[in-house]
């Protein structure tokens, strides 16, 4: 099939399910620049989709979460990203969304076992503690163990499954870990992708799915096996609020003058000049807003050892400092409040000046 050709038969399929043409090169142009690519791949990615109307298995384990990357993957709207990755996909095993139960769902398991060569998705920490995470009378770490060794590829959705996440928060009575480490104490070598995030964007898992149809391997990765792609930068370096921490304008109480201005949200325990994700420019719900654009302090689900590592969601990250300056955001937002002040001021008097010789005392 050429490129600039997108096979006639896979969008009538698509158009059945009520996805448009239109909507799905505009799927395929957003795919596009969530890669970081040019426009001249489009043609190239609705060519890997339609090569993947073959339907290439995945297998979604959940173990240790509250099954919200499974939620934000059926709930996701935009474009239509839960259709495409449900049907250009054979979701052949996701425990919570499956018709299948019991035996029935252990048989499908093994199938998907003995045939291999699936991508296999895992969602939530894996328990190490004996008898405290089980399915069908079995250890998640036995589970995890036997589906990884035929898997094409390994992705770990949502924070969760990456580092353990919200269940092994302190004390961690169960004892668990995320897939990397799990699969390392069983002694599986093989590369995980970790998308960490909590829920995971949805936006992330098809980029990486499409990205793997498309170049027949995974992203680069960062030392927490992260696709740079999409935490290669911190949320300060593209928060829409940088303009007022570097002109010392912050929060300093919800329901204050300063929260409804936007104003920076440092003040109010914001984690994003230490967290590494593209939040600001994919955003969620369907790309409407975010964390920060919804007026919430970013707590840093997107790193690891995340919630422990940034407890105390609304406490200040120590020493932040500005770029080039050696003071702390604090000082400098006391010195910036006090220009600001002056300013006000002067403005005031300036106006009231003006206003008078106008005659418009008010
Ligand atoms: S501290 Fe938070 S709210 Fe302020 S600019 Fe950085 S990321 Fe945005
Ligand atoms: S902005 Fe921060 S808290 Fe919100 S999803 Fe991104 S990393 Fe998590």
């Amino acid at each position: 099939m050429g490129e600039k050709e997108v096979s006639k038969q896979f969008l009538e399929a698509f158009e059945f399910q009520g996805i448009k043409r239109r909507e799905f090169l505009k799927f395929c142009g957003a795919t596009a620049a969530l890669l970081g690519l040019s426009e001249l791949y489009i043609p190239k990615i609705a060519a890997a989709i339609e090569k993947a109307a073959k339907r290439p298995p995945v297998v979604w384990l959940n173990f240790a979460s509250d099954s919200g990357c499974t939620e934000a993957l059926i709930k996701a709207t935009y474009p239509n990203a839960a259709d495409l990755v449900l049907d250009i996909l054979s979701i052949d095993y996701n425990e919570t969304i499956m018709a299948a139960a019991g035996k029935q769902s252990e048989e499908i398991r093994e199938k998907s076992r003995k045939a291999g060569g699936y991508i296999l998705i895992v969602e939530g920490g894996v328990p190490t503690k004996k008898g405290h995470g089980m399915i069908a009378g079995k250890e998640m770490l036995d589970i995890l163990k036997e589906m990884a060794a035929p898997a094409v590829a390994i992705i770990a959705v949502g924070s969760c499954a990456t580092f353990g996440g919200v269940p092994a928060a302190k004390p961690n009575p169960s004892q668990i870990i995320g897939v990397t480490e799990a699969l390392k104490k069983a002694g599986v070598k093989k590369a995980v992708v970790n998308l960490d995030l909590c829920p995971v964007n949805v936006e992330y898992l098809v980029g990486v799915v499409v990205n793997y149809l498309l170049l027949g391997k995974l992203p680069e990765l960062d030392s927490f096996g992260r696709p740079k792609m999409f935490y290669g930068q911190t949320i300060h370096d593209n928060c829409e609020r940088r303009a007022h921490f570097d002109a010392g304008r912050f929060v300093e109480r919800f329901g204050s003058n300063e929260e409804a201005l936007g104003y920076c949200l440092y003040k109010m325990g914001c984690k994003g000049p230490m967290t590494y994700s593209a939040c600001p420019k994919v955003q969620y719900n369907d790309r409407v807003s975010w964390c920060i654009k919804a007026g919430a302090p970013c707590i840093g689900c997107a790193e690891h050892d995340w919630p422990d590592k940034f407890a105390g969601f609304y406490n200040r990250l120590p020493d932040v400092k500005l770029p080039g300056i050696q003071a702390t955001a604090d000082k400098i937002g006391a010195v910036a409040g006090v220009a600001t002040a002056v300013g006000i001021a002067a403005h005031a008097i300036a106006s009231s000046g003006r206003a008078k010789k106008a005659g418009g005392e008010k």
